[in-house]
């Protein structure tokens, strides 16, 4: 689904280049779970940005499902982005007064759903990641690890072909962390590709394959034959 052919990225202060990511090549098939590392500052969630069609690279091309959307106009890219990707932030972007399955909701009504069948598909969604119980609640009423939940069942509402999350237990103690990281186990085994980026090696050994960046290089990309069950 992924390929990234020698992917650069420069942000230009003032007079001033910074070159963060120095040549990228990678591809990740259909159905992978794969972690990306790196110390901070290395080009992570550059990458992340790129990945899910929130940037664009400076030079390199980056295929998504077989269209190159690396020299796309904005409005394209974001019409791609839509379609294609879920994406899970660090901090939990929810709105607090609405409803959990409110918020799961939200990106059915920028693509034209229905309100009965928006309300069906963020309750289903819920389900996914074991918070049907729950889809009532006002999302201040929820516990972090479940405010992290509702955001994954909004980036998956859609049914992206991918789910990109950065840092997506930056926030969480390490038990809930271990419990979001099963329901990232459980979506890719359902079928999806999840690429998450992580600082945390414990964390990383839930994914099957680990990508470490430095310096805006990819230092190692290994295939984790010993990675966690997704179940336990
Ligand atoms: P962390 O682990 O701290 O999140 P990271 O690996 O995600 O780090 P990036 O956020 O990709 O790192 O940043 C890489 C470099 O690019 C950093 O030096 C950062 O200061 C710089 N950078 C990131 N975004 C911008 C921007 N919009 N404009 C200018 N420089 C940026
Ligand atoms: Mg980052």
């Amino acid at each position: 689904v992924i390929q990234l052919q020698n992917i650069e990225k420069n942000y230009y202060m003032g007079n001033q280049v910074i070159k963060v990511l120095k040549g990228i090549s990678l591809s990740i098939q259909k159905n992978e779970y794969v972690a990306l590392m790196g110390p901070s500052g290395s080009g992570k969630s550059t990458l992340m940005n790129i990945l899910g069609c929130l940037d664009s690279p400076t030079s390199g091309h980056y295929i998504l499902n077989g269209q190159d959307v690396s020299k796309m106009p904005d409005d394209k890219l974001a019409d791609v982005r839509n379609k294609e990707i879920g994406f899970v932030f660090q901090q939990f972007n929810l709105l607090p007064r609405l409803t959990a399955a409110e918020n799961v909701a939200l990106p059915l009504i920028y693509a034209g759903v229905g309100k009965k069948e928006r309300m069906e598909r963020a309750i289903e969604a819920l389900q996914k990641v074991g918070l049907g119980e729950r889809s009532h609640h006002k999302s201040n009423e929820l516990s972090g690890g479940q405010i992290q939940r509702v955001a994954i069942a909004r980036a998956i509402v859609n049914n992206p072909s991918i789910l990109l999350a950065d840092e997506p237990t930056g926030n969480l103690d390490s038990k809930t962390s271990v419990e979001v990281m099963e329901i990232f186990g459980k979506i890719q085994e359902a079928g999806n590709t999840v690429v998450l980026v992580t600082h945390e090696e414990d964390i990383a050994h839930y994914a099957k394959r680990i990508i470490r960046l430095r310096d805006g290089l990819i230092e190692s990309d290994n295939k984790q034959p010993d990675a966690h069950p997704a179940f336990i």
